[in-house]
C-alpha cells in the first residue's frame, strides 16, 4: 500500500479520529490546530448509533469507559424546581439512547483519550494554521501561519463549524454561490461550568427546565464539585447579535436575556461573571454540495455540522472519519497493485474521496433533514410550557423517549448501513 503524507487540519473530535484509522494505516499524518495546545475545552458529549460502533472498531471503548460521566438519566422540572417527568438513561444495549446516552463524556477527555492514542505515531504541531493551499499536478502545496511549506498527498480540513480550509476550498463567498452555514433561526446554546458542589440529596442527573420567552436551562454533573450549566433559547436580542466572539458583552446579553426567568437563574446570573470557560453558539448547520475537491476533503462540522439539535455532531464527525479512513485503505490497497507512481498516489487519494463523499452524504443529508431550521424547542408562552409539563408527565409515565420530541435526534437512517473496513480491523 502506497504510503500517503497527510495533513489534517484541526485536534477536534474528528481531526483526532482520523488521525488514529490513518496512522493505522501506516500513512504519515501530521495535524496542525491552531490552539497553543490540545483544546480540551467543551461540556458533556455523547455518542449515539453508528458513533459507538466506531468508538469499538476504533478500540477506544476501555479508555472512553474510564471516564464515562456518571448521568443516569434525565428529568424535567417546572419553576418551582418540581419533577415533572424523569428519563433513565438506556443502559440495556438495546434499542436507540435516551437523551442521556450510555456514551456520555466530557468533550475534552474524549480529545484527549485520542491524542494520547496518537502521540507516538502522529505528528501534532500546535498554535500554527494553514495560510494557504493550492492543489498542483500531484500534489497539494501548504504555507503554515509560521512561513513554512509543505507538499503533502492529501490534506483534510477537521477545523469544526466555521472552518478555514471549508472557505479557501469554496474559494470565498463568490456572486451566486450558495452560504454553506444554514444558521437555526435566532438560536443558540452558551455554555460554562461553575464550582457548586452537590448537595446531599443530589443525584448525577441532567435536569431541564423551560421558561417562557423561549429560554431553556439545562444542569449536568460530572463530578460532584463542579455543574455543568447551558443557557440556550431563541432570541433576537441586538446585545447579543453584536457581541458574537466577545465573551464579556456574550455574558452581559444572557444575563439580561436571563432575567427573571425563575427556578435557579438567579444564581447562575449572579455567578457568571465568574465563569472562566464560558463559550457560547450560534445554531448552525453546514450543507455544502461537495466536501472535496483534487485531494482535499473536509470531514466533521467543517464538512456537515447537524448542530447541536440533531445530537448526532460528535458521532457524525466520528462516523465520517471512519468512512474517510477506510476507503483512502481500500483504494490505496488497490493502487497497490499497479505501478507505484505520483499519479497512482493521486488516483487513489480522489478515487477515496469521491467515495467517501457518496457513501457518507445520503446519511448526513437525512440527519440534516430531521432538524428543525427554524422553530426550535422552546416554548415562546408561560401556557405552552404548562402544556409541555403535562407532556412531560405523561411521556414520562407511558416511557416516551423526551429526547426525539423535544429535540431533532435520529441516531440512524432507514436503509443506510455501515461500512466495515477490514483493512481498518
Ligand atoms: C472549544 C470547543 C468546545 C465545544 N464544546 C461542545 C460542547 O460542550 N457540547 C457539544 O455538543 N459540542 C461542543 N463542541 C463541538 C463539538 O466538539 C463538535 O460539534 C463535534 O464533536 C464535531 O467535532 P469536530 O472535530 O468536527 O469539530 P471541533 O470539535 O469543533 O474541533 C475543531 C478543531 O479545529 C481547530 N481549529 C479551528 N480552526 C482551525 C484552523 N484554522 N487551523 C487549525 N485548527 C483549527 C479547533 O481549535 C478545534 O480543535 C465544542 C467545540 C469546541 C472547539
Amino acid at each position: 500500500m502506497p504510503q500517503l503524507k497527510v495533513l489534517i487540519s484541526g485536534a477536534g473530535i474528528a481531526g483526532n479520529a482520523l488521525a488514529l484509522l490513518l496512522a493505522k494505516l501506516g500513512h504519515s499524518v501530521t495535524v496542525v490546530e491552531r490552539f497553543p495546545l490540545l483544546r480540551t475545552n467543551g461540556l458533556q458529549v455523547d455518542l449515539r448509533g453508528h458513533g459507538i460502533e466506531i468508538l469499538k472498531r476504533m478500540g477506544l471503548e476501555p479508555a472512553f469507559r474510564t471516564k464515562l460521566c456518571p448521568e443516569q438519566g434525565t428529568q424535567m422540572v417546572d419553576r418551582s424546581g418540581k419533577r415533572r417527568g424523569f428519563f433513565p438513561a438506556n443502559t440495556s444495549g438495546e434499542g436507540p439512547q435516551s437523551f442521556t446516552t450510555e456514551y456520555e463524556i466530557m468533550r475534552g477527555d474524549f480529545c484527549r483519550i485520542m491524542y494520547d492514542a496518537n502521540k507516538d505515531r502522529v505528528k501534532y504541531v500546535f498554535g500554527t494554521w494553514i495560510e494557504s493551499f493550492e492543489q498542483l499536478d500531484n500534489h497539494v502545496d501548504v504555507i503554515f501561519s509560521n512561513g513554512q511549506s509543505e507538499q503533502y498527498d492529501l490534506l483534510v480540513g477537521a477545523d469544526g463549524v466555521g472552518s478555514q480550509t471549508r472557505k479557501m476550498l469554496i474559494g470565498g463567498p463568490r456572486p451566486g454561490a450558495k452560504d454553506p452555514t444554514h444558521p437555526l433561526g435566532d438560536q443558540y446554546v452558551c455554555y460554562f461550568t461553575l464550582p457548586w458542589p452537590m448537595k446531599e440529596d443530589e443525584e448525577f442527573i441532567a435536569t431541564v427546565y423551560m421558561a417562557p420567552g423561549k429560554r431553556g436551562v439545562m444542569t449536568r454533573r460530572q463530578n460532584p464539585n463542579q455543574l455543568q450549566i447551558y443557557l440556550g433559547g431563541s432570541s433576537d436580542s441586538k446585545l447579543l447579535k453584536a457581541a458574537r466572539g466577545d465573551v464579556e458583552k456574550e455574558k452581559q446579553a444572557i444575563a439580561e436575556i436571563f432575567q427573571g426567568a425563575g427556578w435557579r437563574t438567579g444564581e447562575m446570573i449572579k455567578s457568571l461573571p465568574d465563569a472562566k470557560d464560558f463559550y457560547c453558539e450560534r445554531l448552525a448547520m453546514i450543507k455544502l454540495d461537495s466536501w472535496r475537491k483534487g485531494s482535499v476533503a473536509l470531514v466533521g462540522d467543517a464538512a456537515y455540522c447537524p448542530s447541536v439539535q440533531s445530537g448526532m455532531g460528535t458521532s457524525s464527525s466520528l462516523i465520517g472519519a471512519y468512512i474517510l479512513a477506510g476507503e483512502i485503505g481500500r483504494a490505496c490497497g488497490e493502487a497497490n497493485a499497479e505501478s507505484p507512481s505520483s499519479q497512482n498516489t493521486k488516483n487513489a487519494v480522489e478515487t477515496a474521496l469521491r467515495a467517501y463523499e457518496s457513501k457518507f452524504k445520503p446519511f448526513m443529508k437525512d440527519i440534516q433533514r430531521g432538524v428543525k431550521e427554524e422553530s426550535g424547542m422552546y416554548p415562546e408562552s408561560q401556557f405552552g410550557i404548562t402544556l409541555m409539563n403535562y407532556a412531560t408527565q405523561l411521556a414520562s409515565l407511558f416511557k416516551v423517549d423526551i429526547a426525539r420530541w423535544m429535540m431533532d435526534i435520529k441516531e440512524d437512517v432507514k436503509g443506510w448501513k455501515l461500512p466495515l473496513y477490514e483493512e481498518l480491523e
